[in-house]
């Protein structure tokens, strides 16, 4: 089963209304799917986290040709192959976004030519349902005493769909961010709240954050400071007792062992359509867990992201081991998005706040082709 044909899809949508967080407002969406389709015809299918423009030539002009012809099942031997023919230039990135798009769809390939769900592929699933957490309460261009009603409303919708779990957005600045978090666990007393500054912070402002996210009891901080400072989470660490979240933006096995290495990380988010791919995030979370640390994914984009955070966390144990073990949380992105909402025949399905894990081969999520050639705006074929 050689691979005969990729194609690249760089698929956009504009927003009904833009949203924003600590550093940019969005107004569109903009992803890049990847197909590789195999000569029996099997084709499996994967995303790319990362500018989709820039990720779609790295994908057509660099490593669709180098991997054209080889056995699409030997998914292994096909991302070393990448690995080392852009080593010199390209050991993180958008290079590795690309990788990440390909890799994932030899995963779905591969699944749907053995018959096979991912979680079986990745050894199995230890369990059907996967809970999620709501990621939302995202900005909007509000007077801010209107946007903290706007942003604990929508807090509470979540929770009476279900969702036990939520993400707030933090890093607007300091004095609306201690009322928001303040606000949202007298809303929700009983709810796993979380909170993402999206590196918004220095190490004072941190500190101050992290203690009154660690007075409402949060569950985690995520992303308090500048990825390119990681010896200052040690150092907040050593300040605040709440956990500390990061990793979206760092990728490979070999980032995340220095990430944890230097410590002051409590759970790593590495983003399977960014991180190198499945493959790449089964490495990083084994890394993890001989840290005795837990990665859970970070999810951005489409359903086939999607389905591949949930089959992660399907086959996921949580560290450390007991009989009432800590849930490991599905990311599950509540902001607007077409290429999520309306582009899949069969999606990945949320009830009451549980993702239901596909057992159907491969990823388990279908695309439409009709949505599929509404949103495209560059198609590209390699054979
Ligand atoms: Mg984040």
């Amino acid at each position: 089963m050689k691979i005969e044909c990729i194609r690249t899809h760089h698929i956009r949508c504009e927003l009904k209304e833009a949203f924003g967080f600590s550093q940019w407002f969005y107004n569109q969406r903009n992803v890049l799917l990847i197909e590789v389709i195999a000569d029996d015809g099997t084709s499996g299918w994967g995303e790319c986290y990362g500018p989709a423009d820039v990720t779609q030539a790295a994908v057509e002009k660099f490593y669709a040709p180098r991997i054209m012809g080889m056995d699409a099942q030997s998914i292994e031997a096909i991302w070393q192959s990448m690995w080392r023919s852009s080593l010199d230039f390209a050991r993180a990135g958008i290079m590795m976004g690309a990788m990440s798009g390909i890799d994932m769809a030899l995963w779905d390939l591969k699944g749907k030519a053995l018959n096979l769900s991912v979680s079986q592929l990745m050894g199995g699933a230890a369990r059907n349902t996967v809970p999620c957490y709501a990621t939302g309460m995202y900005y909007q261009d509000l007077p801010e005493d209107r946007l903290l009603d706007v942003l604990v409303s929508e807090a509470v919708s979540y929770s009476e769909q279900g969702f036990k779990a939520m993400k707030i957005k933090v890093g607007k600045n300091l004095n609306f961010d201690e009322k928001l978090i303040i606000a949202m666990r007298k809303a929700l007393p009983n709810t796993i709240l979380a909170a993402d500054s999206n590196h918004a912070f220095d190490l004072p402002e941190a500190i101050k954050i992290g203690r009154i996210l660690e007075d409402n009891d949060y569950a985690w901080f995520e992303e308090p400071l500048s990825p390119e400072h990681p010896d200052l989470f040690r150092q907040l660490q050593d300040k605040i007792n709440i956990a500390i979240a990061t990793g979206e933006c760092e990728q490979t096995r070999f980032g995340f062992k220095k990430l944890i290495e230097q410590g002051g990380v409590q759970l790593v988010q590495a983003d399977l359509a960014y991180c190198g791919g499945i493959s790449e995030a089964l490495k990083i979370r084994a890394i993890a867990s001989a840290s005795g640390i837990n990665m859970i994914p970070h999810v951005w984009g489409t359903q086939l992201n999607l389905a591949a955070a949930t089959h992660f966390l399907a086959t996921s144990y949580s560290e450390p081991g007991r009989s009432e073990s800590k849930p490991l949380f599905l990311e599950y992105d509540r902001t607007e998005n077409p290429l999520r909402d309306n582009l899949y025949k069969v999606n990945v399905e949320v009830k009451q706040g549980e993702a239901i894990v596909p057992t159907t081969p491969g990823l388990g999520v279908e695309l439409d082709n009709d949505a599929l050639s509404e949103f495209i705006i560059c198609t590209t074929e390699s054979k």
